[in-house]
């Protein structure tokens, strides 16, 4: 086979692809007895799929987000919509990343922290769609074998497939190559992985899409668990906290004296070493301000009580760890 670079740097190999697997499908077609049966079964078998999908896209995942979060899941889904047809169109979980996280910032309003943390470990491990694609495949592969499948073997396909289904990378027809994984588990025969080739082109997008959907839900509801660790400037919690010395600044004019006129600290007052950002967000409080429109200060979130040490200040999306 040619595996020679083209002039725009690609494997020239991957030209003869699709004839690969059409010589795959029709080698299997032309062993069948009868093959008008078996493309009925075949039928059966991609719309028990899709509809398996549609349960745990429509039904089983909205409804972890609603009791988990007790907010609403269409709202939610709505705001990943672009993230989806994405999916739908790439195959690629690994490859809409870049929109799902877009459509969480923006639509969503998902702390960039979390999603920065549990979007790439969830379109890395977290695949819904692909577990419940490869149980559903291997149970059809031993069906047509006329191979009887007990409890535990079934139980046996559940847990491969969810194995199988974390190490399958997030690529269009990825859960193809780890069905090799349940299909030995139970022991049936892996060469039958291309009876399903022929329907897994259009299947691959809807698992690839309730993937997404998982993940993005999953976001959701984390930064629902997290929602009190991960409050916002203006949501009620203070970004000042107390933190290293960074630097100098002069003493804060002291604007609260009885006539409101502001006057220079006391003689005397020593230079504090705190970080400029920090001391900014200090003038604006105490200097500008007038008492009586201050609000009452926030409480800080349960681990800027604890630690004191330690704090991340957000600012204009770029974080730095004081
Ligand atoms: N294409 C799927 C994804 O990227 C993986 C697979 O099931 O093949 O999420």
């Amino acid at each position: 086979m040619d595996t020679r670079l083209n002039n725009t740097g690609k494997i020239v190999e991957d030209r003869y692809f699709p004839f690969g697997i059409v010589f795959l499908v029709a080698g299997k077609i032309l062993e069948m007895s009868d093959p008008s049966a078996m493309g009925k079964k075949l039928g059966f078998y991609a719309i028990t799929v899709v509809f398996g999908l549609v349960l745990h896209g429509l039904f089983i995942l909205p409804a972890m987000y609603f009791f988990i979060t007790k907010k609403s899941p269409i709202v939610y889904i709505r705001g990943i919509l672009q993230a989806l047809l994405i999916a739908l169109a790439t195959s690629s979980s690994s490859a809409t990343l870049p929109i799902t996280f877009k459509c969480l910032l923006e639509n969503n309003h998902i702390d960039r922290r979390i999603i920065r943390f549990v979007l790439p470990v969830g379109a890395t491990i977290n695949m819904d769609g692909t577990a419940l694609y490869e149980a559903v495949a291997a149970i059809f592969i031993a069906q047509v074998n006329n191979y009887e499948l007990d409890f535990g073997q079934i139980i046996t396909i559940s847990i491969t497939a969810t194995a199988a289904s974390i190490g399958a990378a997030g690529i269009p027809q990825a859960g193809l190559v780890t069905m090799v994984i349940v299909l030995t588990s139970v022991g049936l025969p892996t060469d039958d992985i291309t009876l399903i080739i022929a329907v897994d082109w259009a299947l691959d997008r809807f698992r690839t899409m309730v993937n997404v959907m998982g993940d993005a839900l999953a976001t959701g509801i984390m930064a629902h668990i997290c929602r009190k660790d991960f409050m916002k400037e203006g949501d009620g919690v203070p970004l000042i906290c107390e933190t290293k010395t960074a630097m100098s600044t002069p003493p804060v004019m002291n604007c609260h004296t009885n006539n409101g006129n502001c006057r220079p600290p006391p003689l005397g007052v020593k230079h504090q070493f705190i970080p400029p950002e920090v001391a900014q967000l200090i003038q604006l409080e105490e200097g500008v301000r007038p008492l009586s429109d201050r609000k009452k200060p926030p409480i800080p979130p349960r681990h800027l009580k604890k630690s004191k040490e330690h704090c991340t200040i957000d600012m204009n999306g770029l974080e730095t760890n004081v």
